[in-house]
């Protein structure tokens, strides 16, 4: 299967939306919305920490009007989202305000201001943190045809509390004057001894890597993962890296020779210097498919406007929206047929893994644990 198939995107425009950051958020508070009926007991009984799997849909709360605004708490780049929400603003009649910081501090936020918050919409990267958003009770379960059918469900939470809006490749980078393609197959291969001293790798602190090492023990079982882990460390050429960027410079001045990384950031390198003397490998391409994880967005359990948080998840996953969502930050489309960039065209197709990426949260505390045991900082 390839995650890619062409078709032409059409080319937004701009307007006006209300845009705050942290500190102009004191004049957002609920005396700026319209009283509503959801109360504090109903978003108890409807949040997954009341268990009973009843799922309600926003877009039948009758007191939300169409011009309410949407607040968004965003762990992503202010500037590459703008644009997009001004022209969900022109279509919609609907303003957003949003809400920037890293996903810890923002879900922290979230649980902090209960039934006060002004979230509608947690908006974050990583299966693993929407995965920890809904497990701390702050996310509600929608039903939308619409995310149906413009996300796959191995996307998607299965409860419907959270969907992924992009996709981002986890997959190998090499240095293709020390390394010939035909060496390199999948991320277990990186553990055998053949790699001793070559390998660079990120902490395994990131979310990203307990993601991908969750996706490992669904495949594997823990016994063969954590093995192949101690391989990975025993492999390495210098410490882990704090972030993916370091780790790929560290490719090209030679440090090491291969590493893992997140597709965007080489394209981010590689729209500043094509010359950049890294490469891109599609891991497990005779296997289980590369690592695929999302970008994504739930609707906040105690928000005031469900209807209008799950309108603009709808409409971020539609045609329209998700071409320029995806390629904003060099991601890919999470909707099939979507067009991407030139650039991630040049970096060819690839199968994808086609775990469901819940797995990923399911299996955190376990993939933590694991690198720790087989001593990966
Ligand atoms: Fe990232």
């Amino acid at each position: 299967m390839s995650i890619i198939s062409p078709v032409t995107t059409a080319k937004l425009g701009l307007s006006a939306a209300i845009l705050v950051t942290m500190s102009g958020l004191t004049g957002c508070n609920k005396a700026d919305t319209p009283a509503k009926e959801v109360t504090t007991e109903e978003v108890a009984t409807q949040s997954p920490a009341a268990a009973n799997g009843e799922t309600i849909t926003p877009a039948s709360t009758p007191e939300a009007t169409d011009s309410q605004k949407v607040t968004i708490y965003s762990s992503r780049n202010e500037q590459l989202i703008k644009p997009l929400l001004d022209q969900f603003t022109t279509e919609t009649g609907i303003p957003v305000e949003l809400v920037t910081d890293k996903p810890g501090p923002l879900m922290a936020r979230i649980e902090a201001e209960g039934a006060n918050t002004p979230a509608d919409m947690l908006l974050t990267v990583d299966a693993g943190n929407l995965w920890q958003a809904a497990q701390k009770g702050l996310l509600q379960p929608v039903t939308s045809e619409v995310l149906d059918t413009n996300v796959p469900a191995k996307y998607r939470d299965p409860a419907g509390l959270w969907s992924g809006l992009s996709l981002r490749a986890r997959t190998i980078f090499y240095d293709p004057s020390k390394v010939e393609k035909t060496a390199l197959s999948s991320y277990e291969d990186l553990a055998d001894p053949k790699w001793k001293g070559k390998l660079c790798l990120r902490t395994s602190k990131k979310v990203y890597n307990q993601s991908l090492v969750a996706s490992m023990i669904e495949h594997h079982g823990a016994e063969k993962t954590e093995e192949i882990i101690r391989g990975w460390v025993a492999n390495l050429a210098t410490d882990v890296f704090s972030d993916d960027t370091s780790l790929l410079e560290a490719i090209a001045s030679g440090q090491c020779e291969v590493g893992i990384a997140n597709s965007y950031y080489y394209g981010r390198i590689m729209e500043e210097k094509p010359d950049f003397p890294v490469k891109l490998f599609w891991a497990n391409q005779g296997s289980t498919g590369t690592h695929v994880n999302i970008s994504g967005a739930g609707v906040v359990a105690n928000s005031d406007n469900p209807s209008g948080a799950l309108k603009l998840m709808e409409w971020l996953s539609s045609d329209k929206a998700q071409g320029l969502y995806a390629s904003a930050d060099k991601e890919y489309p999470v909707k099939q047929g979507i067009d991407e960039s030139e650039l991630l065209r040049s970096w060819g197709d690839f199968k994808a893994d086609d775990i469901n990426v819940q797995k990923f949260g399911e299996l955190q505390t376990q993939a933590i644990q694991l690198m720790d045991k087989a001593g990966y900082k």
